[in-house]
């Protein structure tokens, strides 16, 4: 019994041993400890003196030391939120805790104390840290301070490199815009310390300045430079941003920090604007590269960097966090083999806002969109502001592509609210794509690629929306970028050809009548279609160069027919966007004098979307057209709005009925009403038809019943070369005495 006893007060000691151990250590460490219990919290160890001070100060004189334990809600007010969520810890049944930050208190005017409390659920105690940081706040203060120091320095020459490079870049653009030449714009460049080159786009240069030799230490047996700058920095930039391709690709405007390599294969850093340089009309001509080194910013940013990997305005983290994060995120889910998505988000119309209400509204719209972006996601979730308007949002661990696209629904829900500023509502929405780790790529550039070709797609289909990535889609956007930056060069480069496609007249006999359809002969895709180039060079206002050259060669092959005895007409297929130019119909007369033909022997073919434009504005050149003697067909006639009192306002000569209602005759009711009743209407209004994709002897037999004027399709002939159009000429009409049959020229 007596060995019992002695054995308990040796245990007893010794816990009165640790006891004291445990206060000790308490002291030294500087923190005040507390048990949380039924709504007391009472201290366990001996307070350090700063503490009691402290406390007493706060709670009026010795009120504080109460018998009912300590009152730490009054007496630190900062906390009063703070313990509301520790309370939720100590009611679990699971060791946790959660710290408040940091908060000064100042017990005299010269003294400042660093307060962090932490509330911790252990074993079956609760338990409240209040801890002295003010030694390493100071030092951490410190560092900090440097990194701010440091930052505010870089970032100051970093806007004034930004302002120097925008500044050059107007000047450039400006000279340009004066002279249509080079050389003014070197004697002005050539002594100038940041780096300049104007380029094509394929890289082939017109122009540099001796600072680009310099940071690229070119040998001067190697100026010009000999290899594809413009290639070389967007292969260095893509790295960081994949979407530098499509923006040059589509000749857009873009800016940006990379490591680059020069001739001596050192590496560098460069921040590059590179802005496409327009003509008139808005083609693209070539690009101006503006680059400076950076190195050294960039050396001591490194430093700042693991302190401060957050965008300034959103506080959100920034691209260089985002890429570390998500190559961490990509490593670790391939180890356990689990998904991850990827979304990118970009705006709607964001540099309208820019421009239209300042950057300053600007920063504050990107500010919410940040704040709702957080909002609409899990704490777990990162989100990072890549730039401009380009966010970006991982979800680590995911299910599957409909966990994503649910995850995306709920953004768009939130984003989509107004967004108030002072006496302006504006309503704002994303476009966002997304792609899923391992599934649309296992590197993570390239599941950014997919994000970003996926978000591109988005926007393209009317913004506001996600897409989801797959092979075809990135197929799709890429030979769409592919096609758009081909255009560019493709009259250039003689890859257009004009076919034509016979149109049979069933009353008269021996007249000659055809239509001509453009063919691209692109070096890599083959032949493409006008369906998948036609709309792109529409947006593109690239259709007015390629018009005119349609009009021309199709003049040219009118010609071609004259000489060969065949008095023809070719009918041209002519846009909207060639009206709203304005320069059509003397395009159209230079054509026809260029080539001496009659002005007969043309026909432009319009659709009925033409008249949603300016409807007066159209009239008018229409009837300058008629004028000149040239006829107007309406084409594809029943799939726009097939309004009849255009067609007594207009000066329409010819009908065309669509061949979506010419496949489907004789047999469906309601395309032989529609086409019974055009072609009966066009006769009374003196209009005539032509009925295009003619391709069943059945639908010919129908149409000929009808009194049809004209007719086209694949049952006679297939749209064919100018070689293969004479010689079928040739067969069905010899020719015996070439000038019974040539016309005699109006203006030769
Ligand atoms: P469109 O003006 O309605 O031309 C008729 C289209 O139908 C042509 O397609 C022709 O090859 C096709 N076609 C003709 N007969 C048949 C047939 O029996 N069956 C079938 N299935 N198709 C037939 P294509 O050449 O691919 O041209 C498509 C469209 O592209 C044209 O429709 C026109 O809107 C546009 N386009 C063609 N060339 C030009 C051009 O030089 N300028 C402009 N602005 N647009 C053009
Ligand atoms: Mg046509
Ligand atoms: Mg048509």
């Amino acid at each position: 019994m007596a060995a019992e006893n002695i054995k308990s007060l040796k245990h007893n000691l010794a816990l009165v041993e640790q006891g004291a151990l445990l206060s000790n250590l308490f002291l030294r460490l500087d923190i005040a400890i507390f048990e949380y219990d039924n709504g007391v919290f009472c201290a366990l160890s001996s307070l350090p003196d700063w503490f009691d001070n402290l406390y007493c100060q706060q709670m009026a004189a010795g009120s504080g030391l109460a018998n009912d334990g300590y009152h730490l809600e009054e007496a630190f007010p900062f906390i009063e939120n703070f313990l509301f969520d520790a309370k939720k810890i100590w009611q679990k049944n699971t060791d946790d805790e959660i710290k408040s930050g940091i908060w000064t208190e100042t017990p005299d005017p010269l003294n400042e104390l660093n307060l962090e409390a932490i509330a911790m659920r252990c074993g079956e105690r609760s338990l409240l840290l209040i801890v002295n940081e003010t030694k390493h706040f100071d030092i951490r203060r410190k560092v900090f301070q440097r990194a701010r120091d440091l930052a505010l320095s870089n970032e100051r020459l970093e806007s004034s490199l930004y302002l120097h490079q925008r500044q050059l870049h107007l000047q450039i653009e400006d000279l340009y815009q004066k002279n249509q030449s080079f050389d003014e714009i070197q004697n002005n460049i050539q002594d100038e310390s940041t780096a300049i080159l104007i380029c094509k786009q394929d890289g082939s240069v017109e122009l540099f300045n001796k600072a680009l030799i310099d940071i690229y230490a070119i040998s001067k047996d190697q100026t010009p430079p000999q290899k594809s700058l413009l290639k070389k920095w967007s292969e260095e930039a893509e790295k960081q941003y994949p979407e530098i391709r499509r923006i040059l690709a589509t000749g857009q405007h873009w800016e940006g920090e990379f490591e680059t390599e020069d001739d001596h294969q050192r590496k560098k850093w460069v921040r590059m604007m590179i802005a496409p340089m327009k003509s008139d009309d808005d083609s693209l001509e070539h690009f101006v590269c503006i680059a400076n080194d950076i190195s050294n910013i960039k050396l001591s940013e490194r430093e700042i960097e693991r302190l401060i990997q957050l965008d300034p305005n959103t506080h959100l983290p920034n691209r260089r966090y985002f890429w570390n994060q998500l190559n961490e995120l990509v490593a670790l889910n391939k180890k356990t083999g689990t998904c991850l998505g990827l979304i990118y988000l970009d705006i709607d119309h964001f540099k309208q806002v820019n421009n239209e209400l300042g950057p300053e509204k600007g920063d504050q719209l990107l500010k919410t969109v940040a704040n709702r972006l957080r909002q609409s996601l899990k704490k777990d979730d990162f989100v990072a502001h890549l730039g401009g308007d380009e966010f970006a949002v991982i979800i680590d661990n995911v299910d599957d592509e409909y966990m994503m696209s649910e995850i995306a629904m709920r953004i768009q829900e939130n984003i989509a609210r107004d967004v108030v500023f002072d006496d302006l509502t504006m309503n704002v929405t994303l476009s966002m794509g997304i792609a899923m780790y391992p599934k649309h790529g296992i590197k993570p550039h390239i599941l950014v690629k997919n994000a970003d070709y996926a978000m591109y797609h988005a926007k393209e289909l009317g913004r506001n929306q996600y897409r989801i990535t797959s092979p075809e889609l990135h197929q799709k956007v890429k030979h769409k970028i592919q096609i758009e930056q081909g255009l560019k060069t493709a009259l250039e480069k003689n890859e257009f050809r004009l076919l034509y496609q016979p149109q049979i007249s069933l009353g008269s006999k021996g007249e000659f009548r055809m239509e001509a359809l453009i063919r691209w002969h692109h070096p890599e895709h083959g032949t493409v279609s006008p369906a998948d180039f036609i709309s792109v060079a529409e947006e593109s206002g690239l259709i007015i160069d390629i018009g005119r050259w349609v009009i021309e060669t199709a003049c040219e092959e009118a010609e071609k027919l004259n000489k060969a005895g065949y008095n023809a007409k070719v009918s041209v297929n002519v846009s909207a966007k060639q009206f709203q130019n304005g320069q059509l119909v003397s395009e159209v007369e230079h054509a026809l004098n260029n080539y001496r033909i009659d002005a007969e022997q043309i026909e432009l073919e319009v659709t009925e979307s033409l008249f949603l434009h300016n409807l007066e504005n159209i009239q008018k050149q229409l009837n300058e057209l008629k004028d000149l003697g040239v006829t107007i067909a309406l084409d594809d006639f029943g799939t726009g709005f097939s309004s009849l009192s255009y067609l007594k306002k207009l000066p329409i000569d010819i009908l065309k009925i669509d061949r979506s209602f010419i496949s489907e005759l004789p047999d469906n009711q309601h395309s032989r009403t529609i086409v019974e009743s055009v072609i009966s209407m066009s006769h009374q209004l003196g209009i005539k038809v032509i009925a295009e994709g003619i391709e069943e002897q059945t639908q010919l037999d129908y149409l000929k019943e009808l009194d049809c004027d004209y007719v086209q399709g694949f049952l006679f002939h297939a749209p064919m070369s100018s070689q293969d159009l004479i010689q079928l000429y040739q067969s069905i009409a010899p020719i015996k005495n070439k000038a019974s049959r040539t016309k005699k020229l109006s203006n030769s």
